[in-house]
């Protein structure tokens, strides 16, 4: 016989830890038209609950989807919590891709109920008809007779919610029903869908947030700019919940200028987003005289952090950039960079090096790299190898798919490239399908953008390979330049000199004015690769 309690590992139960022990605590929203409103945990439980009892009504169960189109707002963190709680799943849409994808997705995951906020009515309007599986649609907000004429049919969420009672208790749940779903970037083939369950979201929430993870506690107010669609914002709303720390939810605008308002307005202690976003905040700090005075730190994920960005941030506005790696398939997080004990007696530069890679896994994951056959490649530091995770909360079988997406002795394959070090520190080198083969010898693209985003001329760049006729592939780096900048290649590629291996500089580099970026904050390299893959074919 057991002889301690067994309970659930539930979503609603964070929330209500939060609105029983943290019910004052505020959260700041940027709504969709740019105002801004004052909550707290207490209310966003008591929302959550009725939001259950509304879609009750509306005909949902078990399991059923019910998917969000929206910006980091409190109506998307009250339908975060209520859709999970009531034993639903939300499906966290991203709107940023292209409109055979996203119908696509809602098809896929055979959504029931859509929530979307009015910045998306007009695509919402566009993609109706190709969407049969749906039947609410419900715009987050109060009644909108604009909105109603354009839309037969629309439901709005605060009258849903006007219309249920306060004393709603929450359901019983089984911890291995499904809790969310989120569908990985696919830039190449569909998306993929991946379903978290309530007890692997818990452990997540838990995991995460140890002293040399995340550390938010009740007394942090937390900025999440990685968006609500993003593999779950990075877990910050459940481990937010779970700590009743405070939220400022920045709503559509993450321009560096609104994200230094709401810093400096709201009082921001920590932050989280990918390294292009705080490329534009950098900017807009310098440019607004801000010392975000409040802010101490912040996480950095998504893609490589530049080398550069952590110092700037710690010796001119004393940030800690805390690194991080993970996937939507690891819901996310699956490494956080903190140095250990003996580190202390480093110097900053040794220590700042150290804390540029991905850093180590928190209990819960473990971390492996392997060749080309499976063979155990060693954790010296050196050995490049393809990154492969297990652990309480990375995804087994996606989701419709017929057949598990791991390893016969059962550990998934990142398709990312990287090195560990005896004491577990990991550094992606690449993504297996970027890296540049050149005579057989690997380069790292990871490498060189960092060298030549570290040019005083350069705001941003990726390295891609382009296609040699004597080396196979050869790095060709494509730069955009600070506004007023007009540096010339020679420049730039003697900036790479003694930083790297004489065979590895790149050969040419091409200035653009911008990137193209995806949804998620992340180069499209495969476009680029596209457009400039050939490029040095003829003179090769
Ligand atoms: P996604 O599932 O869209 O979040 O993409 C996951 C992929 O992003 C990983 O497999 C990595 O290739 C990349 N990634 C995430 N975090 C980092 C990081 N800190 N440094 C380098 N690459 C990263």
């Amino acid at each position: 016989m057991p002889s301690m309690m067994t309970q659930s590992l539930t979503i609603s139960s964070l929330i209500e830890h939060a609105g029983r022990y943290h019910s004052q605590t505020r959260i700041v929203s940027v709504e969709t038209d740019g105002t801004t409103t004052r909550t707290n945990w207490g209310e966003v439980e008591q929302n959550a609950r009725r939001l259950v009892s509304a879609l009750e009504k509306l005909g949902c169960e078990t399991s059923d989807r019910c998917a969000t189109i929206a910006w980091n707002n409190r109506r998307h963190l009250e339908i975060y919590f209520g859709v999970a709680g009531g034993g639903f799943v939300c499906h966290t849409i991203n709107p940023r891709l292209f409109p055979e994808q996203l119908i696509y997705i809602m098809n896929h995951a055979e959504d029931k109920v859509l929530f979307f906020d009015k910045t998306f009515l007009p695509a919402v309007v566009q993609l109706r008809d190709h969407l049969p599986t749906i039947q609410h649609f419900v715009l987050m907000s109060g009644y909108d007779e604009e909105a109603a004429q354009q839309f037969e049919g629309l439901l709005f969420y605060d009258d849903l919610l006007a219309a249920e009672p306060d004393d709603y208790v929450w359901p019983e749940l089984d911890e291995m029903l499904p809790s969310s779903l989120c569908y990985t970037s696919g830039t190449t083939g569909n998306p993929k869908g991946v379903q978290y369950l309530h007890r692997t979201t818990v452990l997540h929430t838990l995991g995460a947030n140890q002293p040399d993870g995340l550390a938010l506690s009740a007394k942090d107010i937390m900025m999440p700019v990685v968006p609500m669609f993003h593999a779950n914002a990075w877990g910050i709303p459940y481990i937010t919940a779970a700590q009743g720390t405070s939220l400022v939810l920045p709503g559509p605008n993450l321009d560096g200028e609104s994200l230094v308002k709401l810093i400096d307005g709201e009082g921001v202690t920590m932050s989280a987003g990918v390294p292009t976003i705080w490329m534009g905040l950098l900017q807009a700090l310098e440019a607004m005289g801000s010392k975000a005075e409040t802010l101490t730190r912040s996480m950095v994920g998504g893609s490589a952090l530049p080398s550069s960005m952590l110092a700037e941030f710690r010796d001119k506005y004393g940030v800690e950039l805390i690194h991080g790696w993970g996937m939507t398939e690891t819901s996310p997080l699956g490494s956080l960079n903190q140095l250990l004990a003996k580190h202390a007696a480093l110097s900053m530069d040794e220590q700042a090096k150290l804390r540029e890679g991905q850093g180590r896994p928190p209990y819960g994951v473990e971390l492996r790299l392997v060749d080309d056959e499976g063979n155990r490649l060693p954790d010296d530091g050196e050995t490049q190898g393809n990154l492969q995770i297990r652990g309480h909360w990375i995804v087994d079988t996606y989701f419709g798919a017929e057949t598990s997406a791991l390893t016969e002795d059962g550990w998934f394959d990142t398709g990312d490239v990287a090195t560990i070090d005896p004491d577990g520190y990991m550094v992606i080198r690449d993504r297996s399908k970027d890296i540049i083969k050149s005579g057989g010898e690997w380069i790292s693209t990871v490498e060189l953008e960092d060298i030549a985003i570290s040019h005083p001329d350069i705001a941003n760049a990726a390295a891609i390979a382009a296609r040699h006729k004597k080396w196979d592939e050869r790095p060709l780096i494509i730069a955009v330049p600070h506004e007023g900048k007009t540096p010339d290649s020679d420049a730039i590629l003697s900036h790479f000199k003694d930083r790297i291996a004489k065979w590895q500089i790149p050969d040419e580099v091409i200035f653009v004015s911008e990137l193209p970026i995806g949804g998620t904050g992340k180069v499209l390299k495969h476009k680029l690769r596209k457009e400039y893959g050939d490029l040095l074919w003829d003179k090769s």
